[in-house]
């Protein structure tokens, strides 16, 4: 099997009247599949139950999106038992055959891809672009993990010793339990559930209970595909219920997790725990929050653009990115002028519903609302100056201001925690090597920029910036797959480098086979 050679999915370019009509076609069109209920499936059967999942429109909070099944106990264990079953049969599948459901889900994706991009702007608020960019990189994860497939498919190169023939393959592991976040609810679930299933593990899929419906359409494009019944089992309900049952279950065998510290934290205790006749460890790959930085040195070529990238990094998706800026570090010969552009720049961006395409939608619920808006007050409380925002907008949906807070001090709760919201703290520094202690100083390590002219400070920063994915002169945002494999250090999770050639042997294991051939 030969195919072409990776390429990212283009944007789409919405300047173009054809595609932004194109869009409001598909934005119309996925409003049919509003209200509909849709069934747990698990091995192909479908099953509903007395306790419904509702999922809303954060932009206007009256409108469900789609009805789910809040799944039971018995519906968890259930799923996890479909999958062990499967296993037996799928580990066999051939990879080519693997790679052809894969890379055939890609094809259908791709066609109907504003679908599946409308259905993202109505359920978790993303305005056009970042829903389309969430669809390109949903396939992108199709495309590159196939072709990853078939390399790994080729074993390992070992060095051959005279008189044995020595190879060393790569099996799958078995059942994986898949839990992503909302915030990419396409792009990573699609890219944990692919990578697990392409290398030959079947999966029980959790869904965010703020984003079913989109993974929804993603599991009937599976079925569409015809992927074997029990390869992927898809299981909505709550995380704090199901949860642990699937986590702890002796016959899980991975789980691959996005989300936020605190629950992957939660489930790397529980995994760790031998089940009674379970007869491995669980491996868990668990990627969590961020407290990203960007620097800004005394010493930048282009001020205008850093301002930009800034701005961009911490309110592009309302801040909803575990990449998003949430602190900028400022040279104190900069300071007050690079706070006033900020304010002025944020004045640009246009807030409301995500449909009409504004800069930034709605946050995702109510709960994340009420705590954003209480990580402002704490940031005033503790001596930040409110210089842009600071409050809610309309009622009908999420809606809260771009926030920006200057005079934050590094250790202050907003300089610490990780927020999930449109609030960026501006904090002073004296020189760049306080700025690099004041950016490695919290929990986290995701993504950081530095913007600087200076080759010494950025070679500075490559070394001691500790951050799993560094940008240099440029926004702190926007991997790409394949390009910028992504996944933080410290508490930001297991640097699984998602997007990265490293990523499949997470969920393989590899078996080295000796043959004496003379004596
Ligand atoms: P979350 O609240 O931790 O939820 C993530 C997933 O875990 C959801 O599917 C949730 O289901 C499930 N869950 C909740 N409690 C559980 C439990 N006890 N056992 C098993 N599963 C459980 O995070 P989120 O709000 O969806 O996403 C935002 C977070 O993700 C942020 O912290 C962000 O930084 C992080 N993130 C990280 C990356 C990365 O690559 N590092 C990428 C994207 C997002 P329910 O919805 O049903 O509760």
């Amino acid at each position: 099997m030969k195919l072409s050679k990776f390429k990212n999915e283009p944007f789409t370019d919405f300047t173009k009247k054809k595609n932004r009509q194109d869009f409001e076609k598909a934005l119309n069109k996925v409003t049919k599949r509003f209200n509909i209920e849709y069934p747990v499936t698990i091995g192909g059967e479908k099953f509903f139950t007395d306790n419904k999942l509702y999922s809303f429109n954060p932009s206007d909070k009256e409108q469900v999106v789609g009805v789910f099944q809040k799944a039971s106990a018995e519906m968890a264990i259930k799923a996890i038992e479909i999958a062990n079953n499967t296993f037996h049969d799928w580990k066999k599948t051939p990879v080519k055959e693997r790679v052809k459901y894969i890379l055939e889900a890609a094809k259908r994706m791709r066609k109907r891809k504003h679908e599946f991009s409308a259905m993202m702007v109505y359920e978790v608020g993303k305005n056009w672009a970042e829903a389309d960019g969430d669809t390109a990189e949903a396939i992108d994860f199709m495309e590159y993990y196939s072709r990853e497939m078939l390399r790994y498919s080729e074993g390992m190169n070992v060095v051959q010793i005279q008189g044995e023939k020595n190879k060393c393959e790569y099996l799958p592991l078995g059942v994986g339990v898949v839990i992503p976040p909302w915030n990419f609810p396409l792009a990573i679930l699609v890219g944990m559930t692919v990578a697990a299933v392409v290398t030959g593990n079947t999966v029980v899929l959790k869904p965010s209970s703020d984003s079913p419906a989109i993974a929804q359409m993603f599991f009937e494009l599976l079925e569409e595909i015809k992927l074997p019944k029990g390869v992927v089992n898809f299981l909505t309900g709550d995380g704090s219920v199901i949860g642990d049952l699937i986590v702890t279950h002796h016959l899980t065998r991975f789980v691959s997790f996005t989300g936020s510290m605190d629950v992957g934290l939660r489930i790397n205790e529980l995994a760790a725990k031998k089940q009674a006749s379970q007869k491995w460890i669980k491996r868990v790959v668990a990627e969590m929050g961020g407290k990203d930085a960007i620097i800004i040195d005394s010493e930048i070529d282009n001020f205008d653009n850093a301002v930009k990238g800034v701005i961009q990094s911490a309110f592009g998706f309302q801040g909803q990115k575990c990449s998003a800026c949430s602190r900028v570090i400022v040279d104190e010969k900069l300071y007050d002028k690079f706070c006033d552009a900020l304010a002025e720049e944020a004045k640009n961006i246009k807030v409301s519903a995500a449909a009409d395409n504004p800069n930034m939608g709605p946050v995702i619920n109510e709960r994340s609302k009420n705590s954003i808006v209480n990580y402002i007050k704490k940031a005033i409380d503790e001596g930040g100056k409110l210089i842009f925002g600071g409050g809610e907008l309309s009622t009908k949906g999420f809606f809260i201001q771009p926030t920006i807070i200057k005079d934050v001090k590094p250790d202050a709760t907003i300089a610490q925690e990780e927020i999930f919201g449109p609030v960026l703290a501006v904090i002073k520094s004296n020189n760049f090597d306080n700025a690099l202690e004041i950016a490695n100083n919290t929990l986290y390590g995701l993504t950081g920029a530095v913007y600087s002219r200076s080759k010494k400070k950025l070679e500075k920063a490559e070394k001691e910036f500790f951050v799993g994915n560094l940008y240099l002169n440029r926004k702190c945002t926007g991997a790409l797959v394949g390009v910028h494999p992504f996944g933080g250090f410290n508490m930001s999770g297991t640097d699984s480098k998602a997007g990265g050639r490293d990523y499949l042997g997470l969920f393989m294991q590899a078996k080295s086979i000796a043959q004496k051939t003379k004596n």
